[in-house]
């Protein structure tokens, strides 16, 4: 058993660092603290690859337990696995400090924004983050990333998908369109520019199809009520199982159509909302980012 978040909250680096899972039809590779890499044995799917990551902010506790879960219903041979699969935990030292960091925030830090912060281990993590998904990610013909948070303070729409700024005139991959489609998720948001997100090192850097998902809020790790993040659950286990088993997923038709959103600017001195409000950032530091609703249509157009 890999007992991934076992190890990363006690720093313990496994005596075997690879293996095979329970019905020998998965082998495994602990990577680096926190970061392992899965394989199936037969591919289903044998170009795709699937990123999944949580706790980049160390204090957003479900998605940590959500994947932690995940990775071992695999091992136990409860769940196929169609595709590669990177699982990580994002910075595990805020983890066990139950922070959303201890320096500086990590996710600020991607796309090589990590060398005008000071050093320290949150900029390394990001740095090691960056080689080893370009790595893995390279050596596939197509990536999902999903990076999974939990937010501050109550939202009006409590869950969402932030997708990163991609190139003009590039659609979000429709499989992962439909994905988010089946989750569930309140709204999507669409970003305009670049940012340090590592959603936005994913999207931009490497052929990766990724999004930013947001999933309400989240209590001390072990304190969880996990059946609320259900559809997440659902869509990881979809998108690793790669359509060799059809989940359960609820059909979108029974609710509201998803709303989308795009960035308008950054609130820099903090009289508006909505996005990521907060109040406790350095004057000339991002406060909030103010959004529009759009169209649907919006996604495609270039
Ligand atoms: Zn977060």
């Amino acid at each position: 058993m890999i007992n991934l978040l076992q190890r990363t909250l006690s720093s313990e680096v496994p005596a075997i660092r690879e293996g095979q899972n329970a019905n020998g039809l998965v082998s495994w590779r602990w990577l680096h603290e926190g970061i392992v890499e899965v394989t199936p044995k037969q591919h289903c799917h044998e170009d795709q690859s699937v990123v999944l990551s949580a706790g980049i902010h160390g204090n957003e506790t479900a998605p940590i337990e959500l994947l932690d879960r995940l990775v071992n219903d695999i091992m136990n041979g409860q769940i196929p696995l169609a595709v590669r699969m990177l699982a990580i935990i994002g910075n595990p030292m805020a983890v066990r400090s139950d922070q959303r960091y201890i320096k500086a925030d990590m996710n600020r830090m991607f796309g090589g924004r990590h060398s005008k912060f000071e050093p320290s281990e949150e900029t390394a993590r990001a740095q090691l983050l960056e080689s080893v998904v370009r790595d893995f990610i390279n050596t596939s013909t197509t990536c999902i990333h999903l990076d999974m948070h939990t937010a501050i303070r109550q939202s009006l729409l409590p869950q969402f998908g932030v997708l990163p700024f991609n190139v003009p005139g590039t659609p979000p991959n429709p499989k992962l369109l439909d994905l988010l489609d089946a989750s569930g998720l309140d709204a999507l948001v669409l970003h305009t520019e670049p940012g340090g997100a590592f959603t936005h090192y994913t999207g931009e850097l490497t052929n990766a199809s990724s999004c930013t998902l947001e999933l309400g809020k989240a209590l001390p790790l072990g304190h969880n009520n996990l059946d609320q993040f259900t559809s997440y659950d659902q869509v990881m286990r979809s998108l690793v199982s790669g359509g060799c088993t059809s989940p359960a997923m609820a059909s979108r038709s029974a609710r509201s159509p998803i709303r989308v959103f795009r960035v308008l600017r950054s609130v820099i001195n903090p009289v508006e909302w909505i996005l990521f409000p907060n109040t406790n950032v350095a004057l000339g530091l991002r406060a909030g980012i103010v959004l529009t609703e759009v169209p649907r249509s919006t996604l495609f157009q270039s």
